[in-house]
């Protein structure tokens, strides 16, 4: 099959080299960069194409999103025993009591919180995670927008993400270890926030820390009810609020581990 080609941005992304282009590679060329440590190489290639189709007929439409979804190699950020199961539909334990989400709950949020973006307000915007884990997301971030920023708390995730990324080169994303909920002042403004796990409520850090215009989706709730939140930073002063579907996400924590 072949897989629809993103139309070029006016101006790509820093980051389009290294991550293989996010756009859908050749027919017959790996996605995944030579020196990636990973035996499945071409076999994985063809994985994350049948992915991307499921992706779409669930709904994903987005044809950047799908082809960030085509371009980042996902068993490179869970262990090798599970690496078969990669481009599955399922959320996989990344250690530490944590999970990496759904391929279509992440590519959902990233069409959601990228809705209202150009292709060329992407390559420009800057974006925010709360919530590193493995680094996939991160990625997938870095891939459709110009700068990316994500935060862990877990010191073992942190390192593990920066180790998962090493291969793919990824110059527009900065990791950074502290607690997400304070967001990264001196980074801010942020077109774009996307946390990774569910708070009782979203931090006014975050919040403050969104440009005019911006979007924020974060899983909203305790470990029995949660549902996704999207809120947009409508002013000055001012922040809509919409309730989105059900969610199922790790609790976001204070402090660091
Ligand atoms: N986006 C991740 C999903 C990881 S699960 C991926 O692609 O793998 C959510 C992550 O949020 C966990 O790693 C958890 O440790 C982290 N987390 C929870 N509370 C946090 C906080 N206050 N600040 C930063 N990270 C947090």
């Amino acid at each position: 099959m072949t897989l629809p080609r993103a139309p070029r941005a006016a101006r790509a992304p820093a980051n389009a080299r290294a991550l293989s282009g996010a756009r859908a590679p050749a027919p017959g060329r790996a996605a995944t960069p030579s020196s990636a440590p990973s035996g499945l190489g071409l076999a994985s290639d063809s994985a994350r194409a049948r992915m991307v189709l499921d992706l779409r007929k669930a709904g994903v439409r987005d044809p950047d999103v799908l082809a960030a979804m085509q371009a980042v190699p996902r068993h490179l950020f869970v262990e090798p025993a599970l690496a078969s199961r990669a481009y599955e539909d399922v959320a996989l334990p990344i250690g530490h009591g944590q999970t990496i989400s759904r391929p279509s709950t992440v590519a959902r949020m990233l069409e959601i919180v990228l809705a209202r973006l150009s292709r060329e307000q992407r390559a420009r915007a800057r974006a925010l995670e709360v919530g590193t884990g493995c680094g996939y997301q991160a990625a997938l971030m870095a891939a459709l927008v110009g700068e990316v920023i994500s935060i862990e708390r877990v010191r073992g995730l942190h390192d593990a993400a920066r180790s998962n990324l090493r291969p793919l080169r990824v110059p527009n994303l900065r990791l950074m270890f502290g607690d997400g909920r304070l967001g990264a002042p001196s980074s801010a403004p942020f077109d774009a926030v996307v946390v990774a796990a569910a708070g009782d409520e979203i931090p006014d850090a975050l919040l403050e820390q969104m440009a005019p215009g911006a979007r924020l989706l974060a899983p909203v709730g305790d470990g029995v009810r949660q549902a996704l939140h999207l809120v947009e930073r409508s002013g000055d002063r001012t922040w809509e609020l919409t309730v989105l579907d059900e969610a199922r996400f790790v609790p976001l924590r204070s402090g660091t581990a």
